[in-house]
């Protein structure tokens, strides 16, 4: 393994822009190359913090294609950096296969610590956060259900993103598997100026949310089987 690290793997804020680490903004200063998820949304940030780098453009539909050049420059002793739209690269979003192959080539990684939607959801939530699964999003369609069922009997604390316009239906399909009596939380727009926990059963979500036309970022809580 190389001792210089050549791939940083940066967080970005999910809404508040204070959220952004001293260490964050230093490295991202300091790499030779950004890979961005959203170049234009990265660059509006970086123009806040004064972080004033050429952005290569790294998102799901080309990250197949760019590794290999990627790598080839780290061999050449350049220095990146990742960052995504929002939060934690590889979390929902790009940086796995990135990562993977560093790993693979004995090239040093480092992911720095900073923000995520699913911890502040957790926390905020009061369900157990001993022990929890992320499940990210559940497929759309093919596998949804399968998904679903393979997690009823889960006990563990579960954790979805969802986007709101899917909300309600999918609080509806959550009362399938798990019960409406099963408590649960959604954190909408965490960091943001309009956030919103709500905390109770998946029935009293449901009443609360089909209420309104549900906008912004979401990620749901469920308490596991008892
Ligand atoms: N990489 C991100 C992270 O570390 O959390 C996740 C990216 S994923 C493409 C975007 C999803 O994360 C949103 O649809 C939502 O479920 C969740 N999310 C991101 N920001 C959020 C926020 N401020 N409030 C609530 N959920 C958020």
């Amino acid at each position: 393994m190389s001792e210089k690290t050549s791939l940083y793997v940066v967080p970005t804020p999910i809404g508040n822009l204070e959220d952004f680490t001293f260490r964050a903004v230093r490295i991202l200063k300091e790499v030779d190359f950004i890979l961005a998820e959203d170049t234009r949304s990265t660059g509006n940030l970086f123009k806040h913090y004064g972080i004033d780098k050429k952005l290569i453009s790294h998102h799901q539909f080309n990250e197949h294609k760019t590794i290999e050049n990627i790598l080839d420059r780290i061999k050449d002793g350049a220095t990146f950096a990742l960052v995504s739209d929002a939060g934690t690269p590889a979390i929902s979003d790009p940086g796995f296969l990135l990562v993977r192959a560093c790993i693979r080539e004995n090239i040093r990684v480092e992911c720095l610590p900073g923000p995520t939607a699913f911890v502040p959801a957790l926390v905020n939530s009061g369900i157990a956060s001993d022990h929890f699964v992320f499940e990210g999003f559940l497929p759309h369609k093919k596998g949804r259900h399968t998904r679903l069922s393979e997690l009823a009997d889960e006990k563990r604390t579960m954790i979805f993103y969802e986007s709101p316009h899917r909300l309600v239906k999918s609080l509806y399909q959550l009362t399938e598997y798990f019960g409406a009596d099963r408590f649960a939380c959604v954190c909408r727009e965490l960091t943001k100026l309009y956030e919103e926990t709500v905390r109770g059963s998946l029935a009293e979500l449901i009443i609360h949310f089909e209420k309104k036309r549900v906008k912004g970022e979401i990620v749901i809580v469920v308490e596991g089987k008892k």
